[in-house]
């Protein structure tokens, strides 16, 4: 039997048979709500004891952490095969909850400078286990939901196309969540962001450029040397003009590599025709890459560049560094047994 929130219609039905035929929608709507079984008091209470004994969760926590603010948590989720996962719920003072979810164990891209493109492809996750990471989280919010899903987590989401807009359909219309609350990540895989823009639901896109010449991407995210800065560029603007829609470009600043005015240059060459917004965050410590991310100064000079070019640009507030939970930091596979991040690098605030 597949996990709960893989369950196929029938699946469910033979869960629920000898029971009317408006149980498997209320049974559906609830546990997309984040309710377990037991709490689904509108039932009768054997059908709950049936649910609880038949439905299997897909994640099991292997490791929680918190940060030391303590608005950022971390799961680290053994799954059924185990193949282990990542999710990190963030909080906001304004009251706004926003999830990171993981689209793959592991990422086959190889980034240099990110943890999970250091340790590797694992395999696809499927529409549950996307699902569930959501659910999961905002169990854990004192709402009881998230408002905000960002597929920013481990894994490159346009690469496992299918389960990934499975779950963005059903967190939509099962869980509620608006399509200008979903953010789609990418590091610029060309077909799927041309397929983003024929969908009916318009999600936001980010992309993840962090250099605009290909010499410097090629080294820095070794796909643009398939979906070169040109085509990024082209499907980038085939979306915006299907989507009305805010881009965004995704920038993790790294000491002198891509954060010299030559680059600001390039960047909002790139970024005004498209109205793109600049994310702009400096790169987090990873075991794997010894440059280390520009240093605050160097980031604001950066972003008044930009601004002086008319780009609209925002520094992104590092979060989760203590925990290993910032971007770029997500490598379950290289986490000890005990749930024990790798090395720890000097955490950068803004
Ligand atoms: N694969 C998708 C989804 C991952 S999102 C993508 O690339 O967009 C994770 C974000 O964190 C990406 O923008 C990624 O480039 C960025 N990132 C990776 N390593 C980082 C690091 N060490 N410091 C800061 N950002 C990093």
């Amino acid at each position: 039997m597949p996990a709960t929130f893989d369950l196929a219609p029938a699946d469910l039905a033979g869960i629920l048979a000898g029971e009317p035929g408006y149980r498997a929608r209320q049974v559906w709507r609830a546990l997309h709500l984040g309710r377990a079984p037991e709490e689904m008091t509108d039932l009768p209470r054997r059908l709950r004891e049936r649910l609880a004994a038949e439905l299997q969760p897909a994640l099991t926590p292997a490791a929680t952490s918190v940060s030391a603010e303590g608005d950022t948590t971390k799961w680290l989720w053994s799954l059924a095969d185990g193949a282990r996962v990542e999710t990190v719920l963030m909080t906001y003072p304004s009251g706004r909850v926003t999830v990171c979810v993981s689209t793959q164990a592991g990422c086959a891209m190889a980034c240099s400078f990110c943890a999970t493109g250091q340790a590797g492809f694992e395999r696809q996750l499927t529409t549950g286990e996307i699902v569930e990471q959501v659910i999961r989280a905002g169990r854990a919010t004192p709402a009881g939901r998230v408002n905000n899903v960002v597929f920013m987590g481990m894994g490159e989401p346009l690469a496992n196309y299918g389960p990934l807009w499975a779950a963005i359909e059903r967190l939509h219309a099962d869980v509620g969540i608006s399509a200008r609350h979903l953010t789609v990540s990418t590091v610029g895989i060309v077909p799927g962001i041309r397929r983003l823009a024929t969908e009916r639901l318009p999600v936001n896109l980010a992309v993840s450029l962090h250099a605009a010449n290909d010499e410097l991407r090629n080294q820095l995210v070794p796909i643009n040397r398939r979906y070169p800065l040109a085509a990024v560029v082209d499907a980038c603007r085939v979306w915006t003009a299907s989507k009305n829609r805010r881009l965004s470009f995704e920038w993790a600043l790294i000491d002198g590599v891509n954060d010299r005015s030559s680059d600001a240059a390039e960047l909002a060459a790139i970024a005004r025709p498209l109205a793109a917004h600049v994310n702009l965050i400096p790169l987090n410590p990873t075991p794997g890459y010894l440059t280390r991310g520009t240093p605050p100064a160097g980031v604001r000079a950066f972003r008044d560049r930009l601004v002086e070019a008319r780009v609209n640009a925002t520094i992104r507030r590092n979060r989760g560094t203590d925990i290993a939970a910032a971007c770029g930091q997500l490598a379950a596979a290289m986490l000890t047994p005990s749930g024990q991040p790798p090395s720890r690098g000097p955490v950068l605030s803004q």
